[in-house]
């Protein structure tokens, strides 16, 4: 893991501000969602990008409730309700 050099402070209400520096290098736009992962004692933020629940496809989703399903697991499904 590398030093970003930047030091963030949790306000009152548990939030912290990413580093304007930071929000362009990895092209973090307000309302984006981060994924949060732990290593260890570190707490590691990661941009979110939606991938097909079943494959990993990153294109061509259509939301499933809180799930994403692309357009060739969609055809397959529909191939297997129609036998
Ligand atoms: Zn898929």
């Amino acid at each position: 893991m590398k030093r970003s050099g930047d030091l963030c402070k949790i306000d009152s209400l548990g939030r912290v501000v990413i580093p304007v520096r930071l929000r362009r290098k990895f092209d973090l736009k307000p309302y984006d969602a981060l994924e949060v992962f732990t290593e260890g004692g570190s707490i590691i933020l990661q941009k979110y990008i939606p991938t097909c629940v079943f494959c990993g496809e990153e294109e061509n989703l259509t939301d499933f409730g809180d799930k994403c399903i692309c357009g060739n697991c969609i055809a397959k499904i529909s191939v297997l309700n129609a036998e």
